[in-house]
């Protein structure tokens, strides 16, 4: 059996115009950040260079409205980018993800002249965001955080902790949702914190398993002072913002664990070509031939799925289900894949000389973020039976 080099996923795509971003971004991701993934992540380097380039390139606002420096891709185009930085690298697909994530309130809830003063230099001036729910109290159970903002005349002054923030430290804008009033999801309000805004730090990023090049860190807001031009969308709209923001979040998760399992799926079957046991190549053994079948079905149904869901999403229709399905479906996907890329590696699986044991650590936290894959199965079942009864 000769070896067998992965080729290039061969992509459904709307225009002309999306064929050549993916072979910019294939180009990008060849070039400049597959190269370094394995050193950095093992070094715990974060690569801002990279976002710069990303930035530079266009790459940093592809769904939204090039009137603010956009790109105006459809959501089936951007998050089909995402899984291919994804694959080069997590810490960068994420982290791609996560500046969107940071964008989104601003760029659907934002007043025009808060969009005109601020969304240029997000989405193509190389700044980079950051996204602030998560508490050291209140993670599934969101709308139960402690932040507060409290008026006082034209300004508001933020004090509390956010934890598990995603470029915490480095980001140069924080999208923080912090209670202005009662208690619960309806007093909660989103807002615009420059990342140089005084009393805002970031603690030292936490020690993680896997995507050690993505700083992780809980930023302090000590009398962070900001004014009412910053307040995004209304008074106790916040979280609503938020959670609007983590639907679409979710499908760039959902594209981002495609992606890294594509890329152990490559891995294994470049290995299995190649490693020879019994006298033959051990791809050619029926055991491993399934394993390596199952995955590949695996893959492609996660990505139907989440490109099922930005097609809604693209067409103005109601897309949450679809989201965390997609959510669902694609992270458990890449934890079953990256595990059995390890199996199929045999002894190298289990060594860093291989990527496949980063491509397992990496999976592992997509079944965690934005809503783990529990709360995922919650928002799922009340759209299929209705709300608990309680
Ligand atoms: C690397 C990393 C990056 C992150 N980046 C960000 C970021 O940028 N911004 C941000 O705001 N947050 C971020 N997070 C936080 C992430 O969203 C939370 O970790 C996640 O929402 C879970 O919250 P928790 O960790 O507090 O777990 P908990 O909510 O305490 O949950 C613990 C366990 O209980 C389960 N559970 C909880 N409630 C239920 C229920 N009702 N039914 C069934 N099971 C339940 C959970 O599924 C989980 O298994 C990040 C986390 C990580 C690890």
């Amino acid at each position: 059996m000769p070896d067998r080099a992965p080729q290039p996923v061969d992509r459904q795509l709307p225009t002309e115009e999306a064929r050549d971003l993916i072979s910019l971004v294939r180009d990008i991701a060849q070039r400049e950040i597959a190269p370094k993934a394995a050193e950095e992540e093992d070094a715990g380097r974060f690569p801002r260079e990279i976002f710069t380039l990303l930035s530079e390139s266009g790459l940093l606002g592809l769904p939204y409205d090039s009137e603010y420096g956009g790109g105006d891709q459809p959501y089936e185009v951007y998050l089909q980018v995402l899984e291919e930085l994804a694959a080069a690298r997590l810490t960068v697909g994420l982290g791609v993800s996560v500046h969107t994530l940071a964008s989104y309130a601003l760029a659907a809830y934002g007043t025009k002249e808060q969009q005109v003063e601020h969304l240029p230099a997000m989405l193509g001036g190389g700044m980079l965001g950051a996204y602030c729910l998560s508490e050291p109290s209140s993670g599934s159970d969101a709308a139960s955080l402690r932040t507060k903002a409290v008026r006082d005349g034209e300004d508001w002054v933020i004090t509390g902790t956010k934890a598990w923030i995603t470029h915490g430290g480095v980001a140069d804008f924080y999208t923080v949702m912090a209670r202005t009033g009662e208690d619960g999801s309806r007093g909660i309000t989103a807002f615009l914190v420059p990342g140089d805004a005084e009393g805002l730090s970031a603690a030292a990023p936490e020690k993680k398993m896997g995507m050690k090049g993505s700083p992780t860190a809980q930023v302090h807001f000590d009398g962070v002072r900001v004014s009412d031009d910053r307040r995004l969308g209304e008074e106790g709209q916040g979280f609503a913002i938020a959670l609007a923001a983590l639907d679409s979040g979710r499908l760039g998760i959902a594209a981002c664990a495609i992606g890294v399992a594509q890329a152990a799926l490559d891995e294994a079957v470049e290995y299995a070509s190649g490693r020879r046991q019994f006298g033959r190549p051990i791809a050619d053994f029926q055991g491993l031939r399934f394993m390596l079948a199952d995955m590949a079905t695996q893959i492609e149904a996660g990505r139907a799925l989440y490109l099922a869901a930005a097609r809604l999403r693209d067409a103005g229709r109601p897309f949450a289900k679809q989201a965390a399905m997609a959510k669902l479906h694609c992270t458990d996907a890449a934890m079953k894949v990256t595990t059995d890329a390890v199996q199929i590696l045999g002894g190298y699986g289990y060594t860093a000389d291989f990527p496949a044991e980063r491509y397992m650590r990496e999976a592992k936290v997509l079944q965690i973020v934005e809503g783990t894959n529990q709360i995922q199965r919650m928002v799922i079942a009340r759209h299929v039976a209705g709300p608990e009864s309680r």
